[in-house]
C-alpha cells in the first residue's frame, strides 16, 4: 500500500480540542448517553427570525452566485458602519468577509507569519491561534496571565519581556476566550505602547464584544491612537448572533493587508457564501433586541454558575463577557476532563488544551437547569473541590 507523504506543517498541529471533545460528547449521545455538553463554545439560542427571513428572501431573489471575493458592497459597508461606531475609521475597501472569523484568522496569519517569524499569545489563549500559527511556520512566545486572575494588566510586565523587536506579531482576545475576562483600557494602552515600541502588528479578536455583562463598556485596540494601521479587527457572527453554522465573519486592517490576504481568500474560499451575507446585513443592522436578550441570559446563568461554585467553596474568577469560565480542576487536567465526561457524563475542555493546566474550561452556554445538573453530577462524583 502506498504511504502517504503528509506535510512538516499539518504534523506540526493537533487537532482542534474544543471540537474534538464535542465531536466526543455527540458520539456518546447517540449511543444513548445523557451528556451535559459544557465543551464547544456556542450559543444555545436559534437566530434571530429575521436573519432568517433576510436568508430566505435573498436566495428567493436568486442571491445563489459567486459574490464579489472580498464580499457583498452592502455587507462591507454595514460592517465599516459598525466599525465606525467603535471608533475605527475603516472604509469598505478596508474590510474582508469570510466564512467564519476562523477563516479570517487563517487569513492573516498566513499574510503576516513567514517562517520562524515569531507569534506572541496571552495565555491563557484559544486552541487555533497557536495552531495558525504553526501552519504559518511561526515560532511562538507566550506569556500567562494565569497568576494575576487572567488579568493581562497584571502581565504586563512579563508581556513587555516576552515581546522584542523580533515579534512579527501579538494576538489579543477581549472578551477573551477562554476566561471570559475582559481587558481594561489600561491593559490596552499596555499593549499599544509594547506595539508601538516594537512595530508588532496586534490581531485584536473581538468575535465576544456583544457578550459582555454587568453594562461593561468596551475599548476597540485599533480606537486608541496608534494603533490602527497596526491593528487588524477581527469579529464574526458566530456568537452575538447565534450564526455559528452560517460561517461569517470578517477582519478589517490596513488596506494593503486586506489586498495581500485577498490572494489567500481568493485562492482557497473565493467568497462567502452569497444569501448568507446578506443575512450578515441584516444582523448588523437589526438585531440589538435579540443580541440583549441573549446576553441576558447568559449573564444570568453565569451568576447562576459562579454563586453554586461559591457555594461549594470554589471562588472563580467572575467571568466579565464572553460565556466560558476556567474551573480549577486537579493539575492533570487532561485526567479530570476524561472522568468528567466518562464517568459524569459532563463535557469540558482541558485548560492545558488553551496553555493552562489545572483548569478545564466550562462553556456554560447552555440552560440554568443542565447546568446545575452538570454541577450535581461532578459533585456526585468528587470532581469538585479540593483534590478533584
Ligand atoms: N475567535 C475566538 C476567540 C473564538 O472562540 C472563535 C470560536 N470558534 C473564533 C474566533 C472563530 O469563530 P467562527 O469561526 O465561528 O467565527
Ligand atoms: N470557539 C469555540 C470554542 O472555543 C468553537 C469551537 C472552535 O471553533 O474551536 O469552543
Amino acid at each position: 500500500m502506498t504511504e502517504l507523504d503528509f506535510t512538516d506543517r499539518v504534523g506540526r498541529v493537533s487537532p482542534s480540542a474544543t471540537l474534538a471533545i464535542s465531536n466526543e460528547a455527540s458520539a456518546l449521545e447517540s449511543d444513548g448517553v445523557d451528556v451535559v455538553d459544557l465543551s464547544v463554545g456556542e450559543p444555545d439560542f436559534d437566530t434571530p427570525e429575521n436573519v432568517k427571513q433576510a436568508a430566505h428572501d435573498a436566495l428567493d431573489a436568486g442571491e445563489t452566485g459567486y459574490t464579489p471575493s472580498p464580499g457583498i458592497p452592502a455587507l462591507r459597508e454595514a460592517i465599516a458602519e459598525k466599525l465606525r461606531a467603535d471608533g475605527l475609521d475603516h472604509s469598505a475597501a478596508e474590510v474582508m468577509v469570510t466564512p467564519g472569523g476562523k477563516q479570517a484568522l487563517y487569513e492573516v496569519f498566513q499574510t503576516l507569519v513567514d517562517d520562524g517569524d515569531e507569534v506572541a499569545l496571552v495565555d491563557p489563549a484559544w486552541v487555533s491561534y497557536e495552531a495558525m500559527a504553526k501552519l504559518a511556520g511561526g515560532s511562538l512566545a507566550r506569556v500567562d496571565t494565569t497568576p494575576y486572575e487572567f488579568r493581562l494588566e497584571g502581565a504586563l510586565d512579563d508581556l513587555g519581556e516576552t515581546v522584542s523587536d523580533e515579534t512579527e506579531l501579538l494576538v489579543v482576545n477581549s472578551p477573551g476566550n477562554p476566561h471570559g475576562m475582559v481587558y481594561s483600557d489600561a491593559a490596552l494602552r499596555g499593549v499599544r505602547d509594547l506595539a508601538v515600541e516594537h512595530d508588532i502588528t496586534v490581531i485584536s479578536d473581538e468575535i465576544y464584544q456583544r457578550v459582555v455583562y454587568d453594562d461593561r463598556e468596551l475599548t476597540s485596540l485599533g480606537s486608541l491612537s496608534g494603533m490602527s494601521e497596526r491593528t487588524v479587527t477581527l469579529n464574526g457572527f458566530s456568537k452575538a448572533y447565534a450564526m455559528t453554522g452560517w460561517r461569517l465573519g470578517y477582519f478589517a486592517g490596513p488596506e494593503e493587508l486586506v489586498a495581500e490576504a485577498g490572494k489567500v481568500h481568493g485562492h482557497s474560499v473565493s467568497c462567502a457564501t452569497n444569501f448568507v451575507q446578506h443575512a450578515g446585513v441584516e444582523a448588523l443592522r437589526n438585531t440589538d433586541e435579540a443580541v440583549a436578550e441573549m446576553t441576558a441570559a447568559f449573564e444570568r446563568r453565569r451568576d447562576m454558575l459562579v454563586a453554586e461554585l461559591a457555594d461549594r467553596g470554589l471562588e472563580v474568577p467572575t467571568p466579565e463577557g464572553a460565556f466560558y469560565l476556567m474551573l480549577p480542576v486537579a493539575e492533570d487536567d487532561q485526567a479530570w476532563c476524561e472522568a468528567a465526561i466518562g464517568e459524569a457524563h459532563v463535557a469540558t475542555v482541558p485548560g492545558s488544551a488553551f496553555g493552562t493546566p489545572g483548569y478545564a474550561r466550562v462553556s456554560y452556554a447552555n440552560s440554568t437547569e443542565r447546568l446545575q445538573e452538570a454541577l450535581d453530577r461532578l459533585d456526585e462524583h468528587g470532581l469538585l473541590g479540593a483534590g478533584a
